[in-house]
């Protein structure tokens, strides 16, 4: 038997993480959100529209059933930190989320891209999995916890024939993760596409995980 496993990892946590995790528990499929906890104040401009964060300690029910990540406190670029500051994004807002929602340990997701050997070796001493921006070359399990890769976007256009794709591969085990924002949900008008592409997720069989525990299973 193959085991083909399936992540969802969202990023940056916005109000509209509540009606996707809605859409997400109507197909019973969990999503990893990886959240910026200096940033709840923060409001951006996204297609002219206001991107609007919310409160973590308002959020805990919320995402019951679903795992939440660091992102580090504030999305720099990774690459333009000293190492000090770099420890304090990722220590302060570990912290603050294992806090917030009563975690033992965590995982984290790269903000932007550029991640490289070096600011690995400095954010995995806090954290139990690093979920890289770099697009996979294969559909094969990342040889350690701290190099995850990213499969596909959801709104990727070639998506479905990527998911498609992995479907059909024949590796004893093997990974998929796309990853996303859930504002984009709202501000490119992707809901009803989003219900369609997870319906077609969940109609291929796949194993639907959260980062997390793919990791505990697979990298123990
Ligand atoms: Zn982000």
């Amino acid at each position: 038997m193959t085991r083909k496993i399936f992540l969802l990892s969202f990023d940056d946590g916005t109000i509209w993480d509540r009606p996707f995790v809605e859409l997400l528990n109507k197909y019973h499929i969990p999503c990893t959100f990886n959240l910026n906890s200096g940033l709840e104040d923060f409001v951006w401009e996204f297609e002219g529209k206001p991107v609007i964060r919310q409160r973590l300690a308002d959020t805990v029910e919320q995402y019951r059933g679903h795992e939440v990540a660091s992102h580090t406190l504030t999305h720099p670029w990774l690459n333009s930190l000293t190492p000090p500051a770099l420890r304090r994004e990722v220590e302060k807002d570990c912290a603050v989320i294992k806090e917030i929602f009563g975690l033992k340990e965590i995982g984290f997701g790269v903000p932007f891209t550029a991640c490289g050997e070096r600011e690995i070796h400095l954010i995995r001493k806090y954290v139990r999995y690093i979920r890289l921006s770099e697009y996979a070359d294969s559909f094969a399990l990342p040889a350690d916890p701290y190099h995850i890769p990213i499969h596909g976007l959801y709104n990727d256009p070639d998506i479905r024939e990527k998911i498609a794709r992995f479907g059909e591969n024949d590796l004893p085990a093997s990974l998929f993760v796309m990853a996303g924002h859930s504002y984009e949900l709202e501000m490119l008008n992707h809901w009803e596409y989003m219900e369609e592409l997870l319906g077609y997720i969940q109609g291929l069989g796949f194993e639907t995980r959260t980062t997390m525990d793919f990791v505990r299973e697979f990298y123990p």
